[in-house]
């Protein structure tokens, strides 16, 4: 399982909709926190 760093829900890795940023990968629960991972991607990556 990985975690949407969004809404810090458990998401399924195959079926989770994805986004690569700094070479890592992000899973997310659904398309509204995709959207606002892509908004605004440093406010929920800690580096
Ligand atoms: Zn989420």
């Amino acid at each position: 399982m990985a975690i949407d760093p969004v809404c810090g829900m458990e998401v399924d890795e195959k079926k989770a909709a994805s986004k690569e940023y700094k070479g890592k990968k992000y899973y997310f629960c659904s398309p509204t926190c995709q959207w606002a991972f892509e908004m605004k991607p440093e406010q929920f990556v800690k580096e």
